[in-house]
């Protein structure tokens, strides 16, 4: 996509299976009216002269926000039916990072990893810690409860039931198909909600030049109790300096394993390879010789945009300032 140096900011809502046997153009229609609508919030703030920061943290918390997708309201459950909810921000500019992992009642996990990079000398907070840390400055906890939809209590208890195994969010409902036991509804999703990754994520370029990312998820469906995945991992995750910001979605353990967001800027930076061929090999080459499937977003200093993945859709987008909004979900 065009290199306009135009500030532009691009999100993110997890990858996985297309549930083509029943599209329901309703469920569509407001995943994708979901993303418009965030992607406008994105866009005003960099109209507005806002910061790349900002600019990722608004999308990432509206996100977390909207029961549609895997992070803050609306994320997985755990093997024990719990929330452990991680996220994680960068400042390109600065190379400043914030993130936790396993919050059980931060109800924007995003503000915290914020709080963290701004307010604290260290850049990962872990469970009680760092919900200690995020009530002391101020942000809002919630019970867990707070967290629930019926959809994902249903895709946890179908995972229980078939597979006993972590699933990627939107890789859950594929399952069930399957297996003959999807609930009614199930697959009206345009990405099989049982088996999608639902993480969120966003990367914008501000007027100044400056890069940033952050994404935010509850995990894998099912996963055990203490796991960690990729995304409050600076460099797996999401990673962001003055080449590039990256934020990914997929089975977190494999993007870990393949450092896959600070692989695309690395490769840039000392191989100058261009934003899209340095993405595709991760997405296309790197992460699938282990097994690893998903997808990214990134951005680059000249505003180019890349949204690659390796599974059968993503929900995804991008705007520039001044510019048309544009969503995805098929590939
Ligand atoms: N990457 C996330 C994790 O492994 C899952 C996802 O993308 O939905 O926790």
């Amino acid at each position: 996509m065009n290199s306009l140096n135009t500030p532009v900011i691009a999100i993110h809502g997890g990858a996985g299976t297309i549930t083509r046997a029943a599209m329901d153009p309703a469920k569509e229609g407001e995943y994708t009216a979901a993303l418009q609508a965030v992607l406008q919030a994105g866009q005003r703030v960099l109209a507005d002269g806002g910061s790349a920061l900002d600019a990722v943290t608004e999308a990432v918390r509206l996100l977390e926000e909207c029961p549609l997708f895997n992070a803050g309201k609306g994320a997985v459950l755990t093997h024990a039916g719990t929330y452990e909810l991680d996220a994680a921000i960068m400042d390109g500019a600065t190379l400043a990072a914030g993130a936790v992992a396993c919050v059980k009642r931060v109800r924007n996990p995003v503000l915290a990893a914020r709080a963290v990079m701004e307010k604290s000398e260290h850049v990962l907070f872990a469970a009680e810690g760092a919900e200690a840390f995020a009530a002391a400055q101020g942000l809002e906890l919630v019970e867990p409860g707070y967290y629930f939809t019926q959809a994902r209590h249903e895709q946890w208890q179908r995972a229980r039931a078939t597979a006993g195994m972590a699933l990627l969010d939107h890789d859950a409902a594929a399952l069930a198909a399957r297996a003959g036991n999807a609930a009614p509804g199930a697959l009206a999703e345009p990405i099989d909600p049982d088996t999608k990754f639902g993480t969120v994520g966003a990367v914008a370029l501000d007027a100044q030049g400056r890069l940033a990312a952050a994404t935010s998820t509850g995990g894998v469906t099912n996963k055990q109790v203490g796991r960690v995945g990729d995304t409050p991992i600076v460099g797996a995750g999401c990673y962001a300096d003055d080449v590039a910001a990256v934020s990914t979605t997929g089975t977190g353990e494999m993007f870990i394993r393949t450092v896959a967001a600070y692989d695309v800027a690395a490769q840039m930076r000392y191989a100058g390879v261009a934003l899209d061929e340095a993405a595709r090999r991760v997405v296309m080459e790197k992460l699938p010789a282990i097994g690893g499937r998903g997808g990214l977003i990134a951005v680059d200093r000249q505003g180019n945009v890349t949204l690659p993945f390796n599974t059968e859709g993503m929900y995804r987008g991008f705007a520039r300032v001044g510019g048309p909004v544009s969503v995805s979900i098929y590939g």
